[in-house]
């Protein structure tokens, strides 16, 4: 199985992803947690390249042909292996992301993002995605507290955010099959519980 996190800045993907995986390890399932851009030791070295330096240091097409680069090394290193192995992989953002922020936030649009797919990833995708929904208001005060470092699209305008966030929610509108939205406004416990509930129902084996 694969299932991925989704959402803007601060919506606490990385946290709920952590929760996740240990719930289904506690269930017996052999679970490994990854992330992009990165997960394998390619695509770390081009995410350093990516969220290093000033905003604007990429053009939209290059800065989405770096994580589709990224991309596919997590999937040939990590992510294929780990599922022909029966494992369950669990990845903070996927593909979903470079739709959201270089299609909708960045205005590439969906249509080169849709055929970089094809080409990096193929007839491939998520069995699961749990797309963390939050106002950018929110969400970007939470991220600006948390200071990782790694903030550079936290700088970006408000206006971004909300590209990014109607991005996300028009994904799930055209992929139900595939996506659940989750609100994750509320306690920390209560977005673990809304997650483990649509894993359970989507997911059962
Ligand atoms: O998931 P995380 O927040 O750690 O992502 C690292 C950085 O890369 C963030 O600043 C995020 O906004 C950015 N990013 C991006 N385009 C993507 C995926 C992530 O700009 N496709």
């Amino acid at each position: 199985r694969f299932i991925t996190f989704e959402g803007g800045e601060g919506a606490g993907k990385s946290t709920q992803l952590k929760l996740l995986a240990a719930a289904l390890a506690g269930q017996g399932r052999d679970v490994l947690p990854t992330r992009e851009p990165g997960g394998a030791t390619g695509a770390e070295e081009i995410r350093k390249l990516l969220v290093s330096g000033e905003p604007g240091r990429w053009d939209g097409v290059t800065e989405a042909l770096l994580h589709f680069a990224a991309r596919r090394d997590h999937l040939t290193r990590t992510v294929w292996p780990a599922l022909d192995a029966g494992r369950w992989v669990v990845s903070d953002r996927f593909a979903d992301s470079t739709m959201a922020y270089q299609g909708y936030g960045h205005g590439l649009g969906r249509e080169p993002i849709e055929r970089l797919y094809g080409v990096t990833v193929g007839d491939f995708a998520p069995d699961l995605t749990l797309i963390l929904d939050i106002p950018p208001g929110t969400g970007v005060a939470r991220a600006h507290s948390r200071r990782d470092g790694e903030d550079r699209y936290e700088r970006m305008d408000l206006g971004f955010h909300e590209r990014l966030r109607e991005g996300f929610l028009d994904i799930a509108s055209r992929e139900p099959g595939r996506c659940v939205v989750i609100d994750a406004c509320g306690t920390v416990e209560q977005v673990h519980a809304a997650v483990l509930d649509a894993v359970t129902q989507r997911c059962p084996s």
